[in-house]
């Protein structure tokens, strides 16, 4: 999936004489919770250029989230049995819960030149840098910084999904996780939804035009 909307000097463009193809790229997107990583997420997704990768979970549903859409929601023996079977291609716990990728939807799209999306923590990303060189050449790796942290600890509590325990054991791992932020390729600090749309979209369009990532058919 090169671009929806082909022009004739795109090097993408499937309908030119010279014709490029390439792998997907791993979008992998990490950010502190409550630093606005899902509104932007969720927006992206509608238009949809790129497979997003559900992960498992054992964290229990928050009401409205949907079952194979927010995440596969496992239970723990469940978990395990999949971390045995070598199913996922990084998994980590956050936040007492066991969450992790799953290696087949990544390889399978990347593969046929498909993007993959992951929404995964700064522990997921640093398996992910480690693993193949297939799957570190795929790599754009961005971090989503909320401006504050007296704006992450609002946006936490506005929320209202977690417990003030839960918020204060997130807010606790929010400034560990940012200390990581020059790790990630790219770093985006969130403000208007709208902003951070254009400059993540940015990021993906550059992307699918490194040269490195070309090569003609
Ligand atoms: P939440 O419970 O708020 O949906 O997610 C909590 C954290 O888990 C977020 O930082 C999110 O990026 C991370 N996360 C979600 N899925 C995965 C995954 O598959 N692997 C890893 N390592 N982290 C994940």
């Amino acid at each position: 999936m090169l671009s929806s909307t082909p022009h004739p000097t795109d090097p993408a463009a499937a309908s030119n004489s010279l014709v490029f193809r390439r792998q997907g790229i791993l979008f992998v997107v990490s950010a502190p919770s409550g630093a606005g990583k899902s509104t932007l997420l969720n927006s992206l997704r509608q238009t949809p250029d790129f497979v997003y990768s559900v992960s498992c979970t054992t964290r229990p549903a928050r009401p409205g989230e949907v079952d194979g859409e927010d995440y596969h929601f496992l239970d723990k023996q469940e978990f395990e049995r999949r971390i045995a079977a070598g199913d996922f291609i990084e998994h980590a716990q956050v936040h007492g819960n066991y969450y992790g990728t799953l290696r087949e939807t990544i390889t399978r799209n990347l593969d046929a030149g498909v993007d993959v999306m992951i929404d995964i923590d700064v522990q997921g990303a640093r398996k992910i840098r480690g693993d193949s060189e297939r799957i570190r050449t795929a790599l754009a790796d961005v971090f989503i910084m909320p401006p504050s942290m007296a704006e992450l600890r609002r946006r936490l509590m506005k929320r209202g999904t977690e417990t003030a325990e839960q918020i204060e054991i997130r807010l606790g791992n929010a400034s560990k996780e940012m200390e990581a932020w020059h790790d990630y390729k790219y770093t985006i600090v969130t403000g208007a939804i709208e902003e951070d749309l254009v400059k993540f979209r940015a990021i993906m369009w550059a992307e699918r035009y490194l040269s490195r990532r070309l090569a003609l058919a």
